[in-house]
């Protein structure tokens, strides 16, 4: 798919104001509680409404959301408010529904953009019609994956579409619930620089008092617009409590962004700007360099290693370097997540030459 200016145009007739914004509860839960969010959230000047109907959860037993009675609540939240209403799909079946209660946006979620059995089911039920179609990052960091979702929507003659970025699932625990990895998103607004890209700092965080710091970051990086999880009562929501927001929490979080013009041509910042960035590019070249002569070493000691008949990896000597560089790049305010990464790569390459220096020696007669 090649980029198409028309993926951007539904977001500038929607919102003037930068960035756009769709706000509502996790899971609508009762009438009572869509209403009332409905209320705070068009005070905040929000143009769409979020609510989830049909809850995809990990394991069974949790709240499955009301279904389709939801839909009636959302009609009478739109009467009232005139705001647009934001649903989550995951079949045909959902979209069906959805569509005969006049939802103005559907959304995939990461948990159907993995599969592309249903983003194709959802395609073909969305075919010829003029909803806009928003299509989160899959749970697994996989940029083919969530392209080919939005290919899908794309193929099926959408063109009011959005990629929303909710973070990566990770077994390890970070300080986020879904792991950000901006490149993967970055890499796609590179690829297709018309698509509006909508951070969610609810999924990614999971937690409220984060909210604002990511949406700013995500601003920084010229996202268009944000999805934010708000409720009346957080705390007793039936679904994500932790990371939802009133509608006057999100007042403020949404007060407090700075919005960054997306470039600046005057001159004295275009040769600023300019200035920094060949430095860095001296920097990355130096990097290389090094690099490229530490992996000659590497095929020194493959070399040794074969003629003293010794196996390519000790662990005793690698943990010595991982403690080293952990030292010294906490010296240089790095940060230990970066030094881990960063050494596991070049110990693999390491590896790899120390290897193919072993298998080319045994082919010598
Ligand atoms: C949601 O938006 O409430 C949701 C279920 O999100 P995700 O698909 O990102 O997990
Ligand atoms: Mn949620």
């Amino acid at each position: 798919m090649e980029n198409d200016i028309q993926l951007g145009r539904w977001l500038e007739g929607l919102s003037k104001e930068k960035p756009l914004v769709i706000a509502g509860p996790c899971s609508a839960e009762t009438e009572e509680q869509v209403l009332k969010v409905a209320r705070g959230v068009a005070q905040c000047g929000v143009p769409i409404f979020r609510a989830g109907i049909w809850k995809p959860r990990t394991r069974p037993g949790g709240f499955e959301g009301v279904g389709a009675i939801g839909l009636k609540w959302l009609q009478k939240a739109k009467a009232e408010t005139r705001l647009l209403m934001a649903v989550e799909v995951a079949s045909a079946a959902h979209v069906r529904l959805a569509l005969d209660h006049g939802v103005d946006v559907l959304w995939i979620g990461a948990r159907t953009t993995v599969n592309p059995f249903l983003v194709q089911e959802i395609a073909d039920a969305v075919e010829g019609s003029d909803k806009i179609i928003l299509v989160k990052n899959p749970v697994n960091p996989d940029l083919a994956l969530w392209l080919g979702g939005i290919e899908r929507i794309y193929n099926a003659g959408i063109r009011k579409i959005g990629a929303i970025h909710r973070g990566f699932s990770t077994y390890e625990k970070t300080r986020y619930r879904n792991n950000p990895e901006w490149q993967i998103a970055l890499e796609l607004q590179d690829r297709l620089p018309d698509l509006p890209l909508i951070c969610d700092p609810s999924h990614i965080t999971g937690k409220r008092s984060m909210i604002g710091e990511v949406s700013q970051q995500a601003l920084d990086l010229n996202y268009r617009g944000l999805m934010i999880e708000t409720h009346i009562d957080p705390d007793n929501a039936w679904s994500d409590a932790a990371q939802q927001v009133t509608p006057e929490m999100l007042g403020e979080i949404l007060k407090a962004l700075v919005v960054r013009n997306p470039d600046d041509d005057s001159d004295d910042f275009v040769r600023e700007l300019s200035k920094l960035r060949s430095r860095v590019d001296e920097f990355d070249s130096r990097i290389i360099e090094a690099l490229g002569n530490r992996m000659r070493i590497a095929d020194k000691i493959g070399a040794l290693k074969k003629e003293r008949n010794v196996a390519v990896i000790q662990p005793q000597r690698w943990r010595e370097v991982l403690n080293r560089m952990s030292s010294e790049g906490a010296r240089l305010n790095l940060s230990e997540d970066f030094i881990q990464k960063l050494f596991h790569a070049i110990h693999q390459e390491s590896i790899a030459h120390q290897q193919a220096v072993i298998r080319k020696n045994q082919e010598k007669p």
